[in-house]
């Protein structure tokens, strides 16, 4: 069942995480993944995370609708390496639609998660899977890519987001 996504500035944007205990969890992990995944898609996007739908608790969905066995939760991330390389691409936020701004990331990292069935499990990411691991991580810190960038860069997003009006 898709949920709702949650639009900035909401402050549970705002909230850093807890983390999902597999042991005694909030809500079923495999109908949040399931419905997390349904929801992002629906909306067009590549990642998604927990408390965009409202739900505080540290899990994020990522993935491509096109390859959708490549898409999963990522249950308790952990980054456990990264590169001094710095990429500057353009990123997009279901909680900002229709805003696009460039933030500097990594260019690759390592990184650990829980599935869905609680088994940990490790691997790398690079591109455009790299950034969006890093920007839905972000999400379960309370933090949104708007304070990854300067507020002139921010300013100019916005600007840019907005339907051009029609000079007389
Ligand atoms: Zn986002």
């Amino acid at each position: 069942m898709p949920l709702t996504v949650i639009k900035f500035p909401n402050e549970i944007l705002r909230n850093k995480l807890p983390e999902f205990d597999f042991s005694n969890p909030v809500v079923d992990p495999k109908t949040l993944e399931t419905d997390m995944l349904e929801t992002m898609y629906l909306h067009d996007g590549i990642g998604l995370s927990a408390n965009q739908v409202g739900v505080s608790t540290r899990v994020f969905v990522m993935g491509h609708s096109t390859v959708p066995e490549n898409s999963q939760a990522y249950f308790n991330p952990i980054i456990i390496a990264n590169t001094d390389d710095i990429e500057d691409i353009e990123e997009g936020c279901l909680s900002f639609p229709g805003l696009y701004v460039k933030v500097k990331r990594p260019t690759a990292i390592k990184a650990r998660w829980q599935n869905s069935s609680g088994e940990w499990q490790e691997g790398e990411f690079k591109g455009y899977d790299c950034k969006c691991f890093l920007h839905e991580l972000d999400h379960l810190e309370g933090i949104v890519f708007k304070d990854r960038v300067s507020t002139l860069k921010w300013a100019l997003a916005v600007k840019k987001s907005q339907p051009k009006r029609r000079r007389k």
